[in-house]
């Protein structure tokens, strides 16, 4: 098996900095294209599913009926939210000769490949030249200027607000098996146009402090939206004060059920 560029000379992994230099060019005459679509794992978080439903044109919960498995991890709030390969051939459903059919809104894995972020900030190589022939090329890319060039940067936003739900439930261990939270919270992230009628054609908007300029947001805007739903699970789990109940509303029960 060939090294890639970024390997040690015993085969660990390197560990790459923002600054870091790696050769790398992937375009349709590789010997390899769109191998690498197929046959995968891709974990879809709620920002990914909202840019490929609206890719799409589905309702969300058309493509999350058509195009992921979702998995439910025990005593684990969050489920995991997987894209579904072709059955047959294994390949990933929107690839086609020319390439990915959805690169405009493509998963944030997908942006990233070859590269996988570490826990401490640094990248590292997922594969290798034997695999990803783009790896034997000769481009010089400055990982900073190619995670821009990637539209990496809001997707690392929008998972960001995301890990400001996951991280305290997974702090905490919260042994939640509601089954009606876990349906709100589901809803939340991922059924974005179910939430967005549950703002709207519920007693939401008549229960909670919410000005004028904001209703019109979320009216217009998905990624508004959604961002929304962060805050509204953080209210309605941790109880974090990021909604204001109506003062003729007071008192209610658990605001998320
Ligand atoms: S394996 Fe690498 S070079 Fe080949 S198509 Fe995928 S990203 Fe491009
Ligand atoms: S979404 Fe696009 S880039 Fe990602 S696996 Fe599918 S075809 Fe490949």
């Amino acid at each position: 098996m060939k090294k890639s560029n970024n390997t040690g000379a015993n085969g660990e992994m390197t560990r790459m900095d923002v600054e870091h230099i790696f050769k790398f060019r992937c375009a349709s005459n590789v010997p390899c294209f769109t191998d690498c679509c197929r046959d995968i794992t891709i974990v879809l978080s709620p920002y990914d599913v909202l840019r490929l439903k609206n890719a799409l044109n589905l309702q969300s919960d058309e493509f999350l009926d058509r195009h992921t498995i979702i998995i439910r991890r025990e005593k684990l709030l969050i489920p995991m939210v997987v894209l579904k390969m072709n059955e047959d051939d294994k390949r990933c459903p929107f690839v086609t000769e020319e390439g990915c059919s959805v690169y405009a809104d493509r998963p944030w894995p997908c942006r990233m490949y070859p590269l996988n972020m570490n826990d401490d900030g640094t990248f590292s190589l997922i594969t290798d030249s034997s695999r990803c022939k783009g790896l034997e090329e000769n481009d010089k890319n400055r990982i900073s200027n190619w995670l821009i060039e990637q539209g990496v940067p809001m997707y690392d936003e929008m998972n960001h607000l995301f890990s400001e739900v996951t991280t305290p439930l997974k702090a905490q261990e919260l042994d939640i098996d509601n089954p009606k939270i876990y349906q709100m919270t589901f809803m939340s992230l991922y059924n974005l146009d179910k939430f967005r009628d549950f703002v709207f054609k519920s007693t939401f908007i008549d229960r909670f402090e919410l000005d004028d300029l904001t209703i019109e947001k979320l009216k217009r805007g998905d990624v508004e939206l959604l961002k929304f739903a962060f805050d509204w699970l953080k209210f309605g789990i941790f109880g974090q004060k990021t909604f204001q109940v109506k003062e003729s509303e007071k008192p209610k029960g658990d605001p998320i059920e």
